[in-house]
């Protein structure tokens, strides 16, 4: 049995063709250079015909979507990274394109938890939260090898939940205090440029402080300080016992010193030294590699 995952980014888009155990047999990534419908559209069929569909073993695709989307109509409702800001039939018009009527998407911050809970850092894990760390924060929830997608499949978005410790900042959902403004890439930014720095990337800031430069101390304190708040949040609403954070911040050791601890201070007793804290295992790949699981497991 082969299944296609394809993973919708930003600037690429890849597409795997996994087996029944998860092993990649073949993949492909092109650059997206326009983001308009037929653009994207025509980008993934390319990326499928490719890497190779072969009929007799294909049980169907599924696409890990960077926003907002509707999994039982096959459509996604808000991508404004790519300027679709409406409803817009992704499912159908890829069946039209590959011919394939078994399509199924998730948010892609989902999928990569799929991954990672089947594959990954929470293999063995009963109760799983994961986090993508990067210029946002995503989320997901999987509870014994099941994803939690709440009535409106908005569950699990932890980077939208209000922790506004201290001088909370507006966030692109429209609230202010999101933990996402205060401990995502672009929150430690926020934090170094408010106590009086000038960057517009997590990189330098943490060059500097590697080169203990006080500013960036600092900042990256507050933002270990809200890291930790939303952290322990998590624990406190569901008692997991794996963390993941994956996400381009997931790969800077620093964030994990003292971690784990700053978390337990702000949790009940009974949920203090049962989480572990981990950085994800799969990498890039872990999104298409979600998305293609969506085929073969309960996560649809
Ligand atoms: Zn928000």
């Amino acid at each position: 049995m082969e299944y296609i995952g394809v993973d919708l980014g930003g600037s690429h888009v890849c597409v795997l063709v996994i087996n029944s155990e998860g092993i990649i047999l073949r993949r492909i990534t092109s650059s997206l250079e326009n983001r308009d419908v037929s653009s994207v559209i025509d980008t993934i069929v390319n990326c499928c015909i490719t890497v190779g569909i072969d009929t007799s073993k294909c049980q169907g695709l599924g696409i890990a979507v960077p926003g907002n989307v509707d999994p039982i109509k096959g459509t996604t409702r808000y991508l404004p990274n790519f300027g679709w800001l409406s409803e817009v039939p992704i499912k159908n018009l890829l069946t039209d394109k590959l011919g394939i009527m078994n399509i199924h998407m998730r948010n892609d911050g989902r999928c990569a938890a799929i991954a990672e809970s089947v594959l990954g850092a929470g293999k063995n894990s009963q109760v799983f939260a994961m986090l993508t760390l990067g210029t946002g924060i995503g989320g997901a929830l999987i509870i014994n090898g099941r994803l939690i997608d709440g009535c409106s499949f908005d569950a699990g978005d932890f980077g939208h939940h209000v922790i506004a410790t201290r001088e909370p900042m507006a966030c692109v959902c429209g609230k202010v205090g999101c933990f996402e403004t205060h401990a995502s890439a672009q929150g430690l930014v926020r934090h170094f440029n408010r106590l009086g720095g000038n960057a517009t990337n997590a990189e330098d800031i943490l060059k500097l402080y590697r080169a203990a430069d006080s500013i960036a101390i600092n900042a990256f304190d507050e933002f270990m300080e809200d890291l930790s708040t939303g952290l322990a949040n998590l624990v406190t609403f569901y008692n997991p016992d794996v963390i993941a954070i994956g996400g381009g911040l997931s790969r800077a050791p620093e964030i994990y010193k003292g971690l784990q601890l700053a978390v337990d201070k702000k949790t009940l007793p009974a949920s203090r030294g049962k989480v572990s804290i981990l950085g994800a295992s799969l990498g890039n790949d872990a999104g298409a590699i979600g998305a293609a699981l969506l085929l073969q497991t309960t996560h649809r």
